[in-house]
């Protein structure tokens, strides 16, 4: 292995510091775990990696925002939103998507910033938290700034970021009890990297699906919006040919792209068939959710 310094800022306006807009091989660190995997494989030859561990523990926690929207630092582990009772209580599709999220080591250490900034199009969290319209904010020399998940990724591993702005905070708006869902379709083990990722979060005018907003990822070189699949559902009531319909109206819009976890025509038969099975799991859960919420109440 090449050497290479590894500094230890104790603030955020340190680490910003620290980076060179104009290198590329100066880096911040997370949690490390696609970093080093990526040093490991030699397509990363950084001569300086920022770590972010011992920044102010602001960054590291989850919060309530204004709203009742859910504020994450940064440099939040994985398995601590997992475990938050907020999120728990409030976001149930976070914690639910999370539990599948490769496995405890890895979510004991990688942060959602980490998540964000690495641009993986097979990440779980990015079409999830663009599902629910969720926000990064990103700090750089100059301040900060905001920008929705959905615009983050430009490309395979390519973000809006800068090379010195870090991902500091994500704001969720409420779930608010909406109907979602994310399938993360494998062809192994249940956590492993999807073949399909599909989130659904729903807004019900009675029986009816009032707006629904279906991010893909895992299929094309960024998470992207199902806008033709959205139409369909607007307004309709969620039966099998309607389902049918949004789903092969996904796969029309995208050109997919296959990979290691599957062809392309394999993950435009999954879009098909699981974008409907989204909506049916989203409506699933929310009802159980409501009874068992009523349950509780009597
Ligand atoms: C065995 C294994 C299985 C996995 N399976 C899955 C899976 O099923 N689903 C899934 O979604 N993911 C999976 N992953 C990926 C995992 O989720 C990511 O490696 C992890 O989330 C990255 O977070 P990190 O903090 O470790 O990032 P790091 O490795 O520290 O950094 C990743 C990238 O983001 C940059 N970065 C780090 N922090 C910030 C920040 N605050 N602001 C801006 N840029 C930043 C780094 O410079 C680097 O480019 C798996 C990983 C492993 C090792």
């Amino acid at each position: 292995m090449i050497p290479f310094e590894l500094a230890r800022p104790r603030s955020l306006k340190e680490a910003i510091a620290l980076l060179d807009p104009e290198d590329p091989d100066i880096r911040p660190v997370g949690g490390g775990t696609a970093v080093m995997l990526m040093m490991k494989a030699g397509v990363l030859r950084p001569t300086r990696l920022v770590s972010l561990r011992d920044v102010e523990p602001e960054y590291a926690q989850v919060r309530p925002g204004a709203n009742g929207e859910l504020v994450i630092g940064g440099l939040t582990r994985l398995a601590t939103l997992e475990h938050s009772p907020l999120v728990k209580e409030g976001w149930p599709l976070l914690a639910r998507t999370l539990r599948t999220l490769s496995n405890v080591r890895v979510r004991n250490v990688a942060t959602i910033g980490g998540n964000l900034g690495h641009a993986d199009p097979h990440m779980d969290m990015p079409p999830v938290l663009s599902a629910l319209g969720a926000r990064v904010t990103i700090s750089g020399p100059n301040g900060e700034r905001t920008v929705p998940v959905e615009q983050l990724c430009t490309g395979y591993y390519e973000t809006v970021l800068a090379r010195d702005e870090l991902i500091s905070r994500v704001t969720v708006p409420p779930q608010a009890g909406r109907p979602a869902a994310y399938m993360k379709v494998t062809t192994r083990a249940a956590h492993d990297w999807p073949a399909l990722g599909i989130a659904v979060v729903l807004d019900m005018q009675g029986a009816a699906i009032g707006r629904a907003s279906v991010i893909v990822g895992a299929a094309t070189d960024r998470p992207t919006r199902l806008t033709e699949a959205e139409t369909l559902l607007r307004g309709a009531s969620p039966d099998d040919a309607i389902l049918r319909d949004a789903g092969e109206a996904g796969a029309a819009q995208l050109d997919i792209v296959g990979d290691a976890h599957g062809s392309a025509s394999y993950k435009k038969q999954l879009l098909k068939v699981y974008l409907g099975r989204a909506v049916r799991t989203a409506l699933d859960a929310a009802s159980a959710r409501g009874a068992q919420l009523k349950g509780h109440a009597e």
